[in-house]
Parts: structure tokens; C-alpha cells; sequence
């Protein structure tokens, strides 16, 4: 059976490719190599726009960092957490929240390497709180060991949705009320966004997906980074749902990959709580894995407790490390359509 074979193929391609299970905690990063320089910043142009001239990159915006840096040591300290400093020197500009809130990202590795570009998102949906604590571990944790990426670049993006953050009482939505999940200008959208949300989410409004495709600017945010790093693959971290998802080409299945990557796969499959939900207008991994064919994967942490943070950043970092050092086969982006379901 055509479906259910690429569902297993696709979740096991995700349990392979993230291996958090199978492997030990504090098992080192080992990717091997030295840092290039970075690639030139352009400079922002407006938000709503996802065209030729895309937001990324803005080279200096000191104040808007600063302040960014500032709310963030705050909020981690409030929640209890042991993390350094945030280095506002670290952070590029990619946007603006609704708000006016700084929208950044950082890069790591080899800005050069053609082959091997891994896009992180986290926070998309900013009441689920532990995936922040392990994205701002990841650029930690890849800001001292630039020796480790010779021939991978990294993006990571660790609070794409910051108002929902700092409201009063944490929001999945952002502050327009729109859950960025569901935002995406998919194929989809127009036709079936609302009409899904309203039958099958009874019009929650938790996961409203907005007036519009693409409306919100922490939604153009992720676009445009899609846009210009051109990953060949998108982990977006969430939490608390405890499974992983994969959305992307179905040239991503067991007999094409390389026969210890098979094993591996076969290995851990059994040992990964996988979930599979049906298609969601307007939602990452429709946008980024089925119509633009980049295997897109998406890890649920098991809970959204603060307390735990640390503990899933032990857990999952060398699966993290397993899928940026991953170079997805060059035949899979030469695929058309895709696989898989979003449910997150
Ligand atoms: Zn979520």
C-alpha cells in the first residue's frame, strides 16, 4: 500500500535522521572541520513582502539587538534557567514581530558549503517554551565549535514568535491571534484554511489561521529565510507532543538510502513514538516539505515544563547533531511532490 509504505518510510526517514533515542547522552559532537566567514548581509526591505529582496540579513541594528538580548536574559532567568549571557553580537535581524519585536536568527558553519544547509525554527508557537531552552543550547553549543562545521552551514532562528512569548499569558498565536502554523501561503490556503479550521478545530482560536495566507510577519519571517538559505533541510522544534513528523519528497524511503543509514533506520524505528495526522493548510511543513520538496522535520519535546529543558536538551542534542550533519542524496530535491502529515 502505496500510502502507508511512504508514512513509514517518512517517519522512519525522521527517526533516523534525528536518532534521539537510540543514542547516549553527552555523546560528542564530532562534525569535523573549521568555520568559514559568513555570508554578506543585505539589508532589510519591508515587511510583507516575500519577493526578490528578501529581509534577511540586515547587517546593524545594535539597539533592537540589544533590547532582544535583554528580554531574553530576563524571561530565562524567570524560568529558572542556566544559560550564558545572550550575545547581541550573535544575532542577525530578519523582521519585525507584530509588535515591533526584533526578529533574529544566527548562522554557523561553512556559509560555502553547497551541499549541506540545515534551517532550524523554534518557538513558532511560543507557550510551548522548552524547545527555546534547547535551540538557544544548539547556538551555544555551535558558537564554540566553529571547528565542527567544515562543511555544513546552520540557521537558526530560536524565537520566531516573540509577542506570544512575552504576553502576559503565554499564546500559542501570535499577536494578531494567528497561530503561524497554520499561516503559510500554501496551495491550500485560500480554498480550505479557514473551512478546516472551522469543521475541524471547531473555529479554535488557538490555531486561527489568519485573513490570509502568508499575513503575518513572523510567518514571512520563516518564508524569507527559506528563501535565502535555500536549506536542503528544516527542523522545527516544538513541544508537547512528544513525536517526531516528516514532511518532504517520498524519494526519501528505505531502499534508496545508503544501507547503514537503513539499519540505523530500522533500528530506531521501533523505538520512536511517531504520530500521523493528516495535511494542514498553511502549515510548515506543507509549505516547506510537500510543495517545495525540502524534507522537513518536526520534533515534539515531550512537555512544555521549564524544568525539564535541560534534560531534553541532553537527550535530543545528538540527534539534533544527526540531522545537520545528514546531507540529504542530491536525487531527493530532483523528486516532485510529497509525503506526510502535519499534526503539530
Ligand atoms: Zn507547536
Amino acid at each position: 500500500m502505496i500510502l502507508g509504505r511512504t508514512i513509514a518510510a517518512a517517519l522512519c526517514a525522521g527517526a533516523a535522521g534525528l536518532g534521539v533515542f537510540a543514542l547516549a547522552a553527552g555523546d560528542a559532537w564530532a562534525f569535523g572541520g573549521k568555520k568559514a566567514a559568513s555570508t554578506d548581509e543585505v539589508p532589510e526591505t519591508t515587511a510583507g513582502t516575500t519577493g526578490s529582496a528578501p529581509a534577511i540579513g540586515r547587517a546593524s541594528d545594535e539597539a533592537a539587538l540589544k533590547s532582544w538580548c535583554a528580554d531574553l536574559d530576563a524571561e530565562v532567568n524567570r524560568l529558572g534557567w542556566t544559560l550564558p549571557p545572550c550575545d547581541w553580537r550573535r544575532w542577525k535581524l530578519g523582521g519585525t514581530s507584530v509588535r515591533g519585536r526584533p526578529l533574529v536568527y544566527a548562522e554557523f558553519g561553512n556559509a560555502q558549503a553547497e551541499e549541506n544547509t540545515t534551517l532550524i525554527f523554534s518557538m513558532v508557537h511560543p507557550d510551548e517554551i522548552t524547545p527555546l531552552y534547547v535551540a538557544l543550547q544548539l547556538v551555544q553549543w555551535l558558537g564554540e565549535h566553529p571547528q565542527s562545521l567544515t562543511e555544513a552551514r546552520v540557521i537558526v532562528a530560536p524565537l520566531v514568535n516573540p509577542d506570544g512569548f512575552y504576553a502576559e499569558r503565554r499564546t500559542r498565536t501570535n499577536a494578531n491571534g494567528v497561530d503561524v502554523n497554520r499561516n503559510f501561503g500554501t496551495a491550500d490556503w485560500s480554498r480550505e484554511a479557514l473551512q478546516k479550521w472551522r469543521k475541524r478545530f471547531g473555529g479554535n482560536p488557538r490555531r486561527y489561521p489568519g485573513t490570509g495566507p502568508n499575513s503575518e510577519p513572523e510567518t514571512r519571517f520563516q518564508v524569507r529565510l527559506i528563501e535565502e538559505v535555500q536549506p536542503h533541510k528544516v527542523l522545527s522544534v516544538h513541544s508537547p507532543l512528544n513525536f517526531m513528523d516528516y514532511d518532504g519528497p517520498m524519494s526519501i524511503a528505505l531502499k534508496q538510502f545508503p544501507k547503514e543509514y537503513v539499519h540505523k533506520c530500522l533500528e530506531l524505528r521501533s523505538r520512536v513514538k511517531a504520530q500521523h495526522g493528516g495535511f494542514f493548510p498553511g502549515s510548515l511543513g506543507n509549505y516547506a516539505g510537500q510543495e517545495r520538496g525540502i524534507p522537513t522535520l518536526t520534533l515534539e519535546l515531550p512537555t512544555a515544563d521549564a524544568r525539564h529543558a535541560h534534560g531534553y536538551w541532553e537527550r535530543f542534542k545528538e540527534g539534533i547533531s544527526t540531522v545537520i550533519r545528514f546531507e540529504v542524496p542530491a536525487y531527493v530535491f530532483r523528486e516532485q511532490g510529497g509525503d506526510g502529515g502535519s499534526v503539530n
